[in-house]
């Protein structure tokens, strides 16, 4: 079975990755384990989430555009600064172009609540320190004491004031197929990225040079019509 990714030239095929065996997704950078999408031939994989990622996402943190998944960074760098880690990646992103948003996959799968047994509360995912109390200016994280940046993604718990973690502190879990488009337009990993195109009518609505359409009229009135429009190559109804 051979699977076709908008973001690589070859098809792919699955593979299940062998205990010890160190593959680097080519979608979020991390390694892979279990099934895989593969390319031997170009050494690259991708987790079953990575594959199957869907084109596009509706995100709550930025909601004016949708986020496009992009193959590799768009930037000339090659690299793009993730806006909810503050890390940079290489890989595949959910951007906004105009905007300059960028998500690494992982990142904008973050789930919205986390528990961790660190903490007796819900953990809520927040997109900016910027809000509420100005007290947490210099907050650090409670799981590794380093700062936690104004401008990044932060779990809080929603009773304890000040109590925040950084995102990838806490949780290493996604969850796919949260932000998903509701307009039903379903882009598959097979995506060809070829438009629709109608299944009916073949050629019968190529304007008006193309006498041979009006086959419902009588050859007097297909005359008078081809009279009407000027037309010179009427010859095959003469
Ligand atoms: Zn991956
Ligand atoms: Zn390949
Ligand atoms: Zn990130
Ligand atoms: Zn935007
Ligand atoms: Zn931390
Ligand atoms: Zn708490």
């Amino acid at each position: 079975m051979e699977y076709k990714h908008f973001g690589h030239e070859h098809n792919l095929s699955m593979y299940q990755v062998q205990p010890k065996q160190q593959l680097r997704c080519s979608g979020c950078d991390k390694f892979c384990d279990k099934t895989i999408y593969a390319c031997w031939h170009c050494k690259f994989f991708l987790h079953e989430h990575c594959g199957n990622a869907t084109r596009y996402i509706r995100h709550p943190f930025h909601t004016a555009h949708p986020l496009i998944l992009s193959p590799y960074p768009t930037y000339p760098s090659n690299c793009f600064l993730c806006n909810a880690c503050g890390t940079t990646g290489t890989r595949f992103s959910y951007c906004c172009a105009l905007c300059e948003v960028d998500l690494h996959v992982n990142c904008a799968f973050l789930p919205p609540k986390v528990t961790h047994k660190a903490h007796p509360h819900e953990l809520l995912l927040n997109f900016s320190n910027r809000t509420g109390d100005q007290s947490a200016t210099n907050q650090v994280c409670k799981m590794c004491r380093k700062a936690l940046d104004y401008n990044h993604w932060s779990y809080k718990c929603g009773v304890c004031a000040n109590y925040g973690v950084h995102t990838l502190c806490v949780t290493h879990e996604i969850k796919m197929g949260l932000y998903q488009m509701d307009d039903g337009s379903d882009n598959e990993s097979s995506d060809q990225g070829a438009p629709k195109t109608e299944p009916a009518a073949p050629t019968t609505q190529q304007g008006p040079s193309d006498g041979q359409v009006q086959v419902e009229l009588t050859p007097q009135e297909a005359l008078t019509l081809l009279h009407l429009m000027g037309l010179t190559n009427g010859a095959s109804y003469v």
